[in-house]
């Protein structure tokens, strides 16, 4: 049997057109004076003269080159363009859509929606009154360089957020998954799905690259249903294939904290579930500290829906956030999963090797089991077992693995 289609990714690939970049020919216009605007374009190469009607005569404002912004303040406010964009010569421009910037703005806090809104006043009226670009002139050399500087850090976030977008449109995402197994024996006990993403020009990036990017721009939603498809579709067709002796086998799948305080999580994991025709009680969802601190009532809510799917829940990444053991008794967790920070210095540090055990020890205080991550190490395996902590994860049983190579994994187990 072959693995499902979704999971095959370079075909989408080769259909990537980039659509969010434009040539602009030499005299060919970006946008004119006074009208409405909904993006702004990055200078990728060649240059753009912007100039302003003042007095029926056109002014030179500034000439743009690469890696310059135009056009940006449209996207703030719905003020028609106070400027008119040329190019000067054969230009390549990276477009930002109105949509990705208010979707920032939407979850930035609310200090610095204010900010922004101030700052873009000052901006305007430093050109209504100088008629010199940008208010450039009030501003240091100082000034002007942390300026740039943070228009730099912007710049490379929102291409890479644009990426990023495109990339979940055109199939770069591909799921690995790597083994979970029982400590005592070895056995295979199910998978931690990881995706990975076939960068067009930056190669395969691992999620440490790119979460954080996600989670920011709200792109993590479209990811982590994209992860819990492609997981359950790849360990059904495991299961499928391999027969009974796969049965047992579970999958963990990672669930985002941008999902807490979203009313429609439950049913979208409902959802995909139903769809897939998946059995819920083999699926777990990892879901980390930060989650419950941040909304502990609406936490409790929306765990409480999902664990009546009939799923089992993991805490993710404990003792590395604001833990709390005030918190552990109010939400329905099955498992505890030790921080790999922890498990990596066990051999080497006691005070590490004391949390990874009270780690697990209050795990089964409150009823639940423990898996250790980040084994890398045959001698971290032993002092785990000792500790009786029931799982273990790491690159000494094996690395993140395509569905390909997952499935082989466990049919060389199965013998
Ligand atoms: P995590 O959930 O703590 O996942 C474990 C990470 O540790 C993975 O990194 C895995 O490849 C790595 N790892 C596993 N065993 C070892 C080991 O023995 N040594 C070392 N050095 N590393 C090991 P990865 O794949 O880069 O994932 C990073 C984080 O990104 C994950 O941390 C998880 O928080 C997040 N993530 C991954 N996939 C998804 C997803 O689909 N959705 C969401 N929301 N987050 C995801
Ligand atoms: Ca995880
Ligand atoms: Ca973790």
């Amino acid at each position: 049997m072959k693995p499902p289609a979704i999971l095959g990714t370079r075909e989408f690939m080769t259909a990537d057109r980039q659509p969010h970049q434009r040539s602009f020919a030499a005299g060919e216009r970006l946008f004119d004076e006074n009208e409405l605007g909904d993006v702004a374009y990055i200078v990728e190469s060649g240059s753009v003269k912007v100039t302003r009607r003042i007095a029926g005569e056109d002014s030179l404002i500034a000439t743009l080159g690469a890696g310059e912004v135009i056009g940006e303040m449209a996207l703030l406010d719905d003020a028609p363009r106070s400027a008119t964009a040329t190019a000067e010569t054969e230009t390549q421009v990276f477009i930002i859509e109105r949509d990705l910037l208010r979707q920032h703005l939407s979850m930035a806090d609310p200090m610095i929606n204010l900010l922004m809104r101030v700052l873009l006043d000052r901006l305007r009226g430093g050109t209504d009154e100088g008629g010199s670009g940008r208010g450039a002139s009030a501003r240091s050399a100082a000034v002007r360089r942390d300026y740039r500087d943070a228009e730099l850090r912007a710049i490379d976030l929102f291409k890479f957020e644009h990426e990023l977008k495109r990339g979940l449109g055109a199939g770069q995402f591909e799921l690995t998954l790597q083994p979970i197994v029982h400590l005592d024996d070895g056995r295979i006990a199910g998978f931690e799905a990881l995706m990975a993403w076939h960068h067009p020009t930056r190669g395969r990036l691992s999620p440490a690259t790119f979460i954080d990017v996600a989670e920011r721009s709200g792109l993590v939603r479209q990811l982590d249903d994209l992860a819990l498809r492609q997981a359950l579709q790849a360990l059904t067709w495991i299961k499928r294939d391999l027969g009974q002796h796969a049965d047992e086998l579970r999958v963990a799948v990672n669930l985002s904290g941008v999902h807490v305080d979203d009313a429609t999580t439950v049913e979208r994991v409902r959802r995909v579930i139903e769809e897939e025709d998946f059995d819920a009680r083999h699926l777990t969802l990892e879901i980390t500290e930060s989650w419950l601190v941040r909304d502990p009532d609406g936490a409790q809510q929306t765990l409480a829906g999902l664990k009546d799917l009939g799923l089992r829940l993991a805490l993710d990444d404990f003792g590395t956030g604001y833990s709390s053991l005030g918190y552990l008794h109010r939400f329905p967790m099955d498992y505890l999963k030790v921080d790999r920070s922890f498990t990596e210095k066990m051999t080497t540090s006691e005070g590490s090797a004391n949390i990874v055990r009270a780690v697990i020890g209050l795990a089964h205080t409150f009823g639940l089991q423990a898996i250790a991550e980040g084994i890398d190490d045959p001698a971290q395996i032993e002092i785990l077992s000792d500790m009786a902590c029931e799982f273990g994860q790491g690159y000494h049983f094996s690395r993140p693995l395509v569905a390909k190579d997952a499935h082989a994994f466990v049919a060389a187990q199965l013998g």
